[in-house]
């Protein structure tokens, strides 16, 4: 990213737990954590709109004269990924492989700066079964028996084992709910919805979390010390993120369906492993809708970055599109607000073609936008303004832009 004269203000972003728009806890560095993708359905427009969320936050930190440390991991091996190698008949490898690589090019397309660390849970696969022997070896976790549904049709399964959160509530300064503020008959309900199993007969609490799952019949498993098997989902993030960070980290993001239960109980896992508080904050990106309902694999209503850009769309009008909504609001994606999205980068294409080495202090303005929260709304309606007002850009503003939106004009 261009260098720009002076620096930007620091950024203040809004924190889900506790409801308010704070300043971004940085110490020598910003450590920032943010989910990454399940790989089979790269990339979803509700996908780059959250990653280009984390990547506006990554951007006014450099301006802000910080150094970053990002880490962003990839579920490269769990239930929905084998589910779709299954249903399409391709190995999941191949298929976790080749979603992986048009993840990277759409972000490349999309010019996010891609993260520090971009880390897979295959590849990380021995530091998750030693942190889960050590949760195992702490009194932080507990073997369940698996039998009929839950055996996956293998009556001889290995036993799991879940997460203790009870344990967790006594021995660290986690405790549940902190961070997403719900009661329990929600998180219940959205444990459920979300790749938990509430229902699983054997465990003490209907909410504790899968750490390692033994091997069944046709599923990958890896030798460890707790059995053979594979990790579960929000292990991933607690371990991945403490090979590459210190916690407490400065920020952890993600879409908004990830509050509760991934966020919350990685934190309780962080808390176990370390006895510290996993971040300062909790970040959380809209809901993109298409066609009336929130973009989702299940629902299957998805628009890819991959698809827009092979029928000829320019990605810089992809990402001023999605910059044209705030990133903590829920929206629904339509062609017209593509189209809008092309005509602007039309507009401001045309103007940059006039700019001159006069400073217009576009440049302030932008900043100020982009720190509180990070209005990119506010900041796209103040270039369209100074082009309305017929006024000329000063290159400072044309690398302002470039730096801080993320668009070569
Ligand atoms: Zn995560």
């Amino acid at each position: 990213m261009p260098r720009l004269p002076g620096r930007g203000g620091h950024p203040h972003v809004f924190d889900t737990p506790s409801g308010e728009v704070r300043p971004v806890v940085v110490d020598e560095v910003a450590q920032l954590y943010v989910c990454g993708i399940t790989p089979y359905d790269a990339t979803h427009l509700g996908h780059a709109a959250t990653y280009l969320a984390y990547d506006t936050l990554n951007r006014v930190l450099r301006d802000a004269g910080h150094r970053v440390d990002y880490v962003q991991n990839v579920t490269d091996v769990d239930d929905p990924l084998l589910e779709r190698a299954k249903a399409t008949g391709t190995d999941w490898r191949d298929l976790a492989e080749s979603q992986i690589e048009l993840y990277r090019s759409d972000m490349e397309a999309l010019r996010i700066i891609p993260p520090e660390h971009y880390v897979g849970v295959v590849e990380s696969i021995a530091a998750i079964a030693a942190a889960c022997q050590r949760l195992l070896d702490e009194g932080f976790a507990y073997w369940v028996e698996a039998t009929g549904d839950d055996s996956g049709g293998a009556p001889d399964a290995a036993p799991d084992l879940y997460f203790d959160l009870a344990a967790a509530e006594d021995l660290t300064p986690w405790h549940l709910g902190q961070e997403s503020g719900l009661d329990r008959a929600t998180m219940l309900v959205l444990s459920a919805e979300r790749g938990g199993d509430p229902g699983r007969p054997g465990k003490r609490d209907p909410l504790d979390p899968l750490l390692w799952r033994a091997e069944r019949s046709g599923e990958p498993a890896w030798d460890s010390p707790v059995g053979r098997g594979r990790p579960g989902w929000h292990v991933e993030c607690s371990v991945i993120g403490a090979q590459h960070l210190d916690s407490p980290i400065a920020l952890n993001g993600g879409g908004s369906d990830l509050v509760f239960p991934h966020h919350e109980l990685s934190a309780a896992h962080s808390a176990a492993l370390t006895g510290r508080d996993w971040s300062h904050s909790y970040s959380h990106a809209g809901m993109v809708a298409l066609d009336g309902e929130k973009m989702s694999k299940s629902k299957g209503n998805l628009e890819f970055v991959s698809r827009l850009v092979a029928d000829g769309v320019d990605p810089r009008a992809i990402r001023l599109t999605l910059l044209a909504h705030h990133y903590r609001a829920d929206w629904e994606w339509t062609d017209g607000d593509l189209t809008a999205g092309v005509e602007r980068l039309s507009r401001w294409v045309s103007w940059a073609t006039s700019a001159t080495g006069a400073d217009d202090r576009v440049l302030e303005l932008l900043r100020d936008r982009l720190s509180d929260d990070l209005d990119t709304p506010g900041a796209l309606a103040l270039i369209d303004s100074k082009i309305a007002s017929g006024s000329t850009p000063s290159t400072g503003t044309i690398a302002a832009i470039d730096a801080l939106l993320g668009i070569r004009l």
